[in-house]
């Protein structure tokens, strides 16, 4: 007998389970909602032409060579990375107090953060919005803290519960680690105002709560890497320290090539040299150092001014489809008369609708309709497209009725 005979099958990934199932379904309708990645009105994944753009230099540039990058990544790329995310004139860039390293996508940056803290840091609570992503519980807990959540979602007003999660984050310890996403909250789309965040930066910063942001739609949100920044810029302006963990899979659609970067803003530039003799001795036993090709595409648009402006057209682009799938979807929901408010639908911002659909109702639009999606029902506006809408809207319309 097999010495792993007593091994039991794991449950399939919450998010990426559905997109196994939804690989299973031969129906020629069959509508994949569940994954967060870009597609195309066509259906199709999408590389950018600024990727493509840079990719041939990259391959026609025959001194460029293959060797180890340093445990931190590619230098050009994280200086590159902190200025997009906390603004070229940002006087803690000028002033040397941020350290950079790059790590594999988002989910990396957060992990080697949250081990980061849980060695060197003297509060081991993380707090995340109820609810979140999914895989942050488990990103944070085997990186060594303990998770707890702080309100955020109210279902009722399909809204954020602003008074919750301010009581939330006054009644957690001094020093406690406040997990906070950047814009485009995932997967309820409902992100605070600039007022709100305001409020949120003066009641964390007067409990020395330490925030540590997730950027994983910088772009994705609005359509403007400066507006949907916002957030962190305020943050980081009052001088006080800060997490953030930036992903440039959905913003520039590296998905699969794994890049992202874990930036600590200090106090100083002589502490932040410090942290980052540090975050080297959590990288290196994780995976040594990490991959450079994904890193030297993203530097190079960065880097070039035309570049560059062509990224945001592109960005802007897919945030401008989401958006009119939004209005689409709300107003051919509003041509069948289907019972309830669906305003929250053109409400909320980013990749995802948090449509209320319960799980039995999901279930029923799988299952009737092949429409894949989370059982929390949060649908991938990316995944639709005018022709696939109206498919959507009857099912809804079918659940609820
Ligand atoms: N954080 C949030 C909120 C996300 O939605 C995602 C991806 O869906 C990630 C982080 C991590 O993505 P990646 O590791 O692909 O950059």
């Amino acid at each position: 007998d097999s010495v792993f005979a007593h091994i039991v099958q794991a449950p399939e990934d919450p998010i990426l389970g559905v997109t196994v199932a939804y690989n299973k379904d031969p129906s020629p309708i069959k509508l994949n909602l569940g994954v967060g990645a870009y597609r195309t009105e066509e259906g199709k994944p999408l590389v950018l032409n600024v990727v493509r753009k840079a990719e041939q230099i990259l391959v026609n540039d025959r001194s460029r060579v293959k060797e180890y990058l340093p445990i931190t990544g590619l230098g050009e790329f994280n200086k590159l990375s902190a200025k997009l995310i906390f603004g070229a004139e940002s006087p803690a860039i000028r002033e040397n107090r941020i350290t950079t390293v790059q790590c594999l996508s988002g989910t990396g940056s957060l992990r080697v953060g949250g081990e980061f803290l849980a060695r060197h840091y003297h509060q081991r609570t993380i707090y995340i919005p109820q609810p979140t992503w999914g895989n942050h519980i488990k990103v944070f807990q085997l990186a060594g803290l303990s998770v707890k959540y702080y309100r955020y979602y109210d279902p009722k007003t399909r809204g954020l519960d602003f008074q919750g999660m301010l009581e939330d984050l006054s009644s957690a310890p001094s020093g406690a680690i406040i997990l906070l996403h950047a814009c485009a909250h995932n997967p309820t789309g409902v992100d605070p105002t600039l007022e709100q965040w305001e409020q949120i930066r003066k009641l964390m910063r007067s409990k020395a709560l330490l925030p540590f942001f997730d950027s994983a739609y910088q772009g994705f949100a609005s359509g403007s890497l400066d507006g949907d920044a916002q957030p962190i810029r305020m943050f980081v302006s009052d001088g006080g320290e800060c997490f953030a963990a930036q992903s440039y899979a959905k913003n520039m659609g590296l998905y699969g090539e794994r890049v992202g970067a874990l930036s600590i803003v200090c106090k100083s530039s002589d502490v932040a040299s410090r942290v980052e003799s540090q975050l080297k001795l959590v990288i290196r036993p994780m995976y040594s150092n990490p991959p450079v090709h994904g890193p030297s595409i993203v530097a190079t648009v960065l880097k070039d001014r035309d570049l560059y402006n062509e990224w945001t057209l592109e960005l802007k682009a897919m945030a401008d489809r989401i958006i009119s799938m939004r209005q689409q979807l709300f107003d051919a929901l509003r041509a069948r008369g289907t019972p309830g408010d669906w305003s929250h639908i053109i409400k909320q911002i980013g990749m995802f609708t948090f449509t209320g659909l319960n799980k039995e109702q999901v279930a029923f639009m799988t299952r009737e309709y092949h429409i894949y999606m989370t059982s929390d029902g949060r649908i991938s506006m990316a995944g639709l497209s005018s022709r696939t809408v109206p498919h959507l809207a009857d099912a809804i319309n079918a659940a609820v009725t």
